[in-house]
Order: structure tokens, then sequence, then C-alpha cells
């Protein structure tokens, strides 16, 4: 059975929360502070983790922090404010794996959950399809519609950044750090630049994407 971990204060939506993980059929544990939370995590080994970030004892991101220094690789979604874009980025470059806004949406939240635990259920085949395009990280070869299409080393590692974490928000700090190192300066204009010529590639309609998917204020997402 599939174990979440729910880190909530509020109990009303800490409740919700549990209910509707055990109507997917999760096995649910809340709790309420971060040391707690911090704590649970390391005893005992959960599939994913929901958590709060502004928690009492300890909040969210130290949690975040102490989880991922602790070496615990467990999924991690945090649960945030719609309109807290820092936040998000904060908590995605401590270690997250992703957000869902409160106010949640049960659907987003199945969605969101469902792809955190496809990463760690699923390796990546050494052929990736999606659309008409196959990604071949054998040959490191990027076809359309069986058609190679020429990408440079940069797009093509960018690309496969995006497969490895499909279906999850990278902040435009974790494509850089992916695709061109931590030792390198970049600015996000030129992370920017380099997703848009990786569209040009993959996309039917670059003008209107639906795999690389922006993410405002924030990053990109890939949808493949
Ligand atoms: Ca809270």
């Amino acid at each position: 059975m599939t174990r979440i971990l729910v880190v909530e204060d509020e109990s009303g939506i800490a409740l919700a929360l549990e209910e509707d993980l055990r109507a997917e059929g999760y096995e649910v544990e809340v709790v309420e502070d971060g040391e707690t939370a911090s704590r649970r995590a390391r005893e005992e080994s959960f599939d994913a983790i929901l958590l709060d970030l502004m928690l009492p004892r300890k909040d969210g991101y130290e949690v975040c922090r102490e989880l991922r220094r602790a070496g615990v690789a467990t999924p991690i979604l945090i649960l945030t404010a719609k309109t807290h874009e820092a936040e998000k980025v904060l908590g995605l470059e401590l270690g997250a794996d992703d957000y869902v806004t409160k106010p949640y949406s049960p659907r987003e939240l199945r969605a969101r959950i469902k792809a955190v635990l496809r990463r760690t259920t699923g390796d990546i085949p050494s052929v990736y399809r999606f659309g008409d395009a196959e990604v071949d990280f054998g040959r490191r070869e990027l076809r359309r519609a069986g058609r190679v299409v020429e990408t440079t080393p940069l797009e093509f590692k960018l690309l496969e950044a995006f497969v490895e974490r499909r279906g999850r928000v990278l902040s435009r700090q974790q494509l850089l750090d992916a695709a061109w190192g931590r030792e390198v300066y970049i600015t996000d204009r030129v992370v920017d630049n380099q997703v848009n010529h990786l569209r040009r590639k993959v996309e039917p309609d670059p003008s209107r994407p639906r795999y690389l998917i922006s993410i405002r204020g924030i990053g990109y997402r890939f949808d493949g």
C-alpha cells in the first residue's frame, strides 16, 4: 500500500487531505508540526510527503532541508498559497519535488501525487516517447516522426532533465544545475532562450507549447 505522510497544522485542511487521499486508496498518517514530521519521515518509509510550509516548532523549509541532508529521498510536495511564488521556488530549491497550491483542488492533488510517485516507481526507458517525438538516451538523439532532429549537447541535457522529472515543476535554477552544471554563472534569460530553442524542436506548435509548459514566476514543467 502506498503511504503518504501529511504535515499540516490546520486541522480542517488536514482532515480534508486525509479523506481525499484515503478515498484514493492511500494509507495516510497526519502530523501537525515540523519536528514530528522530520522524525516520522526518518523513522519510517513513506512513499510521499505532503508538507505545509508554515508549521509550529519547525517550518516546512527546515523539514525539507533536514530530510534531504539526512539522505531521505522520499518525494516531497509542498503545500503553498497560490500567490506565493517565492515560497514555491525556495521549497523546490531546498529539495521539494513539486507543490500543491491551497486551496487545493482534489483533481490537481491526485495528479501531482501520481506524478511524484511515478518517478520512484519507474526508471526511464532508454527511449522515451511523447507525441511524435522519441528521445533516445542510448544514442543521445531526438527524433520526430522517425527523423533525427539535430540538438546541441546542451539542449539534449535539458531535454533529459525534463524527461527525468516529467510532470513536476522545475525552477530555472534546477534546470541550470542539470544542464549547465553548478559551477557556471548563467542568467535566467539564457535558460529561457534554451527552452525556447527546445520548444521549436519538440512542440507541434512552439507558440502554443503543450509539452514544455511555462510556470509563471518559477520555471517550467514537462507534460510529456
Ligand atoms: Ca500552516
